[in-house]
């Protein structure tokens, strides 16, 4: 009986688990777009040209649409 009780309440729990996950998984699902780099735009520090930040030329927390423009921004 005790063996029988105890695999009621694992089953139990088991469910319960599982609807958890379930209704977890329902609420997240609406999430605002997934993030991905390419949508992620920054401007060129040097001619404000908007450029995707997986493209973009990252120095001293500034971005930068090509070397050229890095150096260029640099000598000023
Ligand atoms: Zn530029």
């Amino acid at each position: 009986m005790g063996l029988f009780r105890l695999l009621v309440i694992l089953g139990i729990a088991y469910l319960a688990y599982r609807l958890f996950v379930s209704w977890q998984r329902l609420t997240q699902q609406p999430k605002p777009e997934p993030r991905k780099q390419v949508k992620n735009v920054v401007p060129c520090h040097f001619c404000r040209l908007h450029i995707p930040e997986a493209e973009a030329i990252q120095k001293n927390g500034r971005y930068y649409c090509s070397v050229k423009h890095l150096q260029q921004d640099q000598d000023s």
